[in-house]
C-alpha cells in the first residue's frame, strides 16, 4: 500500500465511522423519543383510570347528588316514600308539613340512607311534639329542619322521608343531611322521657322496615358533626340500649 492509498483508506474509514456514528446517534434518539412517548401514554393511562376510580369510589355523597338532581319522573333513583299511615305502632302521627320552598325545606328527593336521632335540647315547659311542629309548619325555624319529632304520646312529622332536611351540621351535601332522616326526641319537664324513647325506637324501628335498612343504619347526630346529640341518651350511656330496644321492635 503506497502512502497515498494508505491516506485514502484512512479518510473513507473515518468519513464511514462518521456517517455510523450519525445514524447510531439518530437511531437512539428515536429510539429515547419512542420511550418517552410511551411512558407518557401509560402515565396519562393511569392517571385517568387513578381519577375514574376515585370518582366512582366517592359513591355516596356526589352519587347521591346526582340522584336529588335528576327530574322527579325518574322515581328509581330516589326512595319512594311508605305509605301514609295516621298511627305508627299505636302512637298517633301527624303530619304537619314545612310549607314548600321555605328555607328548611329544599324539597330535594333522596335515597334515604340513616336514620338520624337527635334530642331538641329544649327543657321548657309545654316543647312537646305538637310545640315543635307549630314552630316549623308556621316556616319560621330558618333553615333547621327534620322529619320527625316525637314525644312521649305523639309523633309529628314535618318533612316527607324523601326529602332533605337540615339537621346533620354535616353541610348541603353532608351524607347525614343528604340521606339522613332526623327524629327529634323531646326532652320537655312535664314529659315522661322514658316514653319519649320508647316512642322514638318504635318509629325508628318503623322506618328501619320500611326503607329495608339495617340497625348499623341508625346513627347519631355526633356521628355526622361531632355536635353532643342526643344529649341525654348520650350523658346517661343509653344509645346501646336504644339500639336494643330498635331491635326488640323489627319484625324480622
Ligand atoms: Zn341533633
Amino acid at each position: 500500500m503506497n502512502r497515498r492509498t494508505k491516506k485514502y483508506s484512512i479518510l473513507f474509514f473515518t468519513l464511514f465511522l462518521s456517517i455510523m456514528l450519525v445514524v447510531a446517534t439518530v437511531c437512539l434518539i428515536r429510539l429515547v423519543r419512542m420511550d418517552a412517548h410511551a411512558s407518557a401514554v401509560k402515565l396519562e393511562k393511569s392517571e385517568g383510570d387513578h381519577t375514574e376510580k376515585e370518582e366512582h369510589s366517592n359513591s355516596g355523597d356526589s352519587l347521591q347528588h346526582q340522584h336529588t338532581s335528576r327530574p322527579l319522573s325518574s322515581s328509581a333513583n330516589y326512595t319512594v316514600e311508605r305509605p301514609k299511615v295516621d298511627s305508627i305502632d299505636g302512637i298517633p302521627l301527624t303530619v304537619d308539613l314545612i310549607p314548600n320552598g321555605s328555607e328548611g325545606r329544599p324539597g330535594t328527593k333522596r335515597t334515604v340512607q340513616y336514620v338520624v336521632i337527635h334530642e331538641t335540647g329544649n327543657t321548657d315547659p309545654g316543647t312537646g311534639a305538637s310545640n315543635h311542629a307549630r314552630l316549623l309548619a308556621s316556616g319560621e325555624n330558618g333553615s333547621t329542619s327534620w322529619h320527625y319529632t316525637v314525644d312521649d304520646h305523639e309523633i309529628y312529622q314535618h318533612l316527607p322521608d324523601n326529602e332533605v332536611g337540615w339537621h346533620c351540621g354535616d353541610g348541603r351535601e353532608g351524607p347525614g343531611n343528604q340521606t339522613g332522616i332526623g327524629i327529634e326526641l323531646c326532652v320537655n319537664p312535664e314529659g315522661d322521657f322514658d316514653s319519649t324513647f320508647d316512642n322514638a325506637a318504635r318509629l325508628t324501628a318503623y322506618l328501619l322496615e320500611a326503607y329495608e335498612l339495617t340497625l348499623q343504619d341508625v346513627r347519631q347526630h355526633y356521628d355526622f358533626s361531632g355536635k353532643d346529640c342526643p344529649e341525654q341518651i348520650r350523658e346517661q350511656n343509653r344509645w346501646e340500649e336504644f339500639l336494643k330496644l330498635v331491635q326488640t321492635y323489627l319484625r324480622d
